[in-house]
């Protein structure tokens, strides 16, 4: 008997993948989670019934939400990684020598033990002795932070479930005040695609707005997403993400990347007509 794992997009819309076998099912005090092994993708983690990411297209995400501010900063030293526990950020965080130090807020340990365990290839580099785990809410934890990160990575999971506080006026406030005063926020934005994600996509544009200075959104392509097509969010206190690209200097670190490129940093902020004007009505 075949095996198939779906996900609802819209009302009228579903998307399959083959699954050989399920590996791990548990619940913990926040949410179902679940990781099963297919043909096409690889692993891939859910949360209550929702794709978080995939081995095979995992890379697209996770690069692009890292290496985006990182070219940009011209310093950053000290980081915040609210969500993340599958560990894909972290691990292309560690990939730099300059940073300092890492602050992963995670508000379910079970995520990150499951990571572990099942999903080697993104919870990889979590042992890094610059990374430092806190199990929290993403917007307890940074009510009390004053001016002390360089970058804040936002990869939690959609509003509706543990992260509807890390897409609210008060948490993108908050952000704002936890960064010093070059700092740089980068989120996941939601896709413009569908409806319903769109109206969401454009509140959480909203208020990121109202919050920051400098607020621009660029897109990535990860098939295993509602439409395959996602947004991030790059709000920052000063630094312009394309023309302050130092593209020389980020392509001196020598990092080898497989969606990223200092090229294709700059295209993504090129965004599609229909999706400049959802974001122009805000
Ligand atoms: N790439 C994914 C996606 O599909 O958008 C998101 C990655 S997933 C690992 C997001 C993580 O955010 C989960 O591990 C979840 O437990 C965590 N999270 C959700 N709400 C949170 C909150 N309020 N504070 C901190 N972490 C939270």
């Amino acid at each position: 008997m075949e095996l198939w794992f779906s996900e609802r997009h819209t009302q009228n819309v579903k998307f399959s993948i083959r699954v050989e076998r399920q590996l791990y099912s548990g619940q913990s005090e926040f949410q179902r989670i679940d990781v099963f092994d297919s043909r096409e993708f690889g692993r891939f983690l859910t949360l209550d019934g929702y794709l978080m990411l995939t081995e095979k297209d995992e890379f697209i995400y996770h690069e692009m939400m890292t290496h985006v501010p990182m070219a940009v900063h011209p310093d950053p030293r000290k980081i915040l990684v609210i969500g993340g526990g599958d560990g894909g950020v972290i691990r292309e965080l560690t990939r730099y020598e300059k940073i300092e130090r890492i602050d992963m807020v995670e508000i379910d340990p079970l995520v990150v033990e499951v990571s572990k365990k099942y999903l080697p290839q993104t919870a990889c580099r979590l042992e890094d002795p610059r990374v430092h785990i806190y199990y929290e809410d993403g917007l307890r934890f940074i009510r009390s932070v004053h001016e002390e990160y360089d970058l804040i990575i936002v990869d939690c999971s959609d509003p509706g479930g543990p992260g509807e506080g890390l897409f609210t006026k008060e948490f993108y406030g908050s952000c704002y005040k936890a960064l010093k005063d070059d700092g740089i926020m980068v989120n996941q934005h939601e896709s413009p695609f569908y409806e319903e994600d769109a109206m969401t996509m454009q509140r959480v544009h909203k208020r990121i707005v109202g919050s920051f200075p400098i607020s621009r959104v660029y897109q990535v392509h990860v098939p295993t997403f509602p439409a395959g097509h996602w947004l991030f969010g790059f709000a920052s206190k000063k630094y312009h993400p394309v023309r302050d690209l130092d593209a020389v200097k980020w392509n001196m670190f020598g990092l080898s990347t497989r969606y990223y490129t200092t090229q294709l940093h700059a295209g993504a902020f090129a965004l599609p007509y229909y999706v400049e004007e959802m974001l122009k009505h805000v």
